[in-house]
């Protein structure tokens, strides 16, 4: 007698939202990536609680089609690849057409949206990932995404979630790196209907970290850029004075993707050498630009990771552009010391 069983469709999703959604910040993460991949110039993410109650993402982008709307919640369904040729010259955040179907199978959603191409808009609802309810309704071009009761049919995982104020820590990351890797798209966030930021989406980086985390942090970042035929990097590091007692503001953008990296964080500070404390850490703020074909971007399934292909050409560039930049800084005081 045979006893391996093909897993229903549900419990595949409910499996899978397990991998990428393992918290109320994942949600936030994916519905914010779809928004950007959509073309949004505007970005509305509100959340009340912690985000297990109810997470809304409004965008004014390209909208989901009628016709896919039931579509864009299964399982590998992505309008942004259709080979594995696609992933080597991916600019999009999503690739592999999880999100929806996952983030639906673990809460109760509605889908608000509507296309250039529909003359009116759509609304669907689903629970645990099953239909409930579908509808015309009038409404601007673009999508709305609200999410409630998260975890709801998965009492496991809402268990192992961590304290209220720890999980909006989390969402609060989340936004801030896409606030961040996306100067050109206003984003407003709400929480418990009270506005935390907003940014302008008028492209400027500076404006950004302003909004984001006040003026004082501004202007004790050092500008940092850096241009060769393959290779584009610019943003902040902070003065050797100014610093903080973890990672916890260092950012790295690889072509506006926000990723993790140990290693980029160590090659800075090391530059920084003996002009920093120990157990203190620069504020980074960095952003990358390499050829696509240079990263490979699928080594993770929340992707935060990114394999550079010649990683100590990288590493070595940026080596030696902070110590130079840290250089300069250092001489402005002497100067002013000898005047
Ligand atoms: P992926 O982003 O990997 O393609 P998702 O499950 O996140 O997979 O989304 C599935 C599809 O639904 C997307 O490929 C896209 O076509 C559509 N979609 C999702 N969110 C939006 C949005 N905010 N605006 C327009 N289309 C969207
Ligand atoms: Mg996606």
């Amino acid at each position: 007698m045979s006893r391996i069983k093909i897993l229903d469709e549900s419990t595949i999703n409910k499996i899978a939202a397990g991998e990428i959604i393992e918290r109320p910040a994942s949600v936030v993460k994916e519905l914010v990536e779809n928004s950007i991949d959509a073309g949004a110039t505007s970005i509305t993410i509100e959340i009340k609680g912690y985000g297990k109650d109810y997470i809304r993402v409004t965008d004014n982008g390209v909208g989901i089609e009628s016709d896919d709307l039931e579509i864009a919640f299964m399982r590998h369904t992505t309008s942004k690849i259709s080979k594995i040729e696609d992933l080597e010259k991916i600019k999009s955040l999503g690739f592999r057409g999880e999100a929806l179907a996952s983030i639906s199978a673990v809460s109760q959603l509605k889908v608000i949206t509507k296309t250039d191409n529909n003359l009116i808009g759509n609304q669907i609802v689903l629970h645990g990932g099953r239909v409930i309810s579908r509808k015309e309704v009038g409404c601007p071009k673009g999508t709305t995404v609200i999410v409630t009761n998260l975890f709801y049919n998965t009492p496991v995982r809402a268990k192992f979630l961590k304290s209220e104020s720890k999980e909006t820590l989390k969402i609060n990351d989340i936004i801030y790196k896409l606030a961040l890797s996306n100067p050109n798209i206003s984003f407003k966030y709400i929480k418990d209907n009270k506005v935390i930021f907003r940014t302008r989406g008028n492209g400027n980086d500076e404006d950004v970290i302003y909004n984001l985390f006040g003026r004082n942090f501004l202007s004790s970042l050092i500008r940092i850029n850096y241009k060769d035929n393959n290779f584009l990097m610019k943003g902040f590091i902070s003065e050797p004075s100014f610093t903080r007692g973890n990672r916890s503001h260092q950012y790295f953008f690889v072509n506006n993707r926000y990723i993790k990296s140990n290693l980029l964080s160590k090659t800075i500070e090391s530059a920084y050498g003996t002009l920093l404390p120990s157990s203190r850490f620069p504020v980074i703020i960095l952003y990358l630009f390499v050829p696509p074909y240079e990263i490979d971007v699928n080594i993770h399934p929340t992707k935060t990771e990114v394999r550079f292909k010649n990683e100590k050409e990288i590493c070595s560039t940026i080596y030696d552009t902070v110590k130079k930049l840290l250089k300069k800084e250092d001489i402005i005081p002497q100067m002013n010391i000898t005047n």
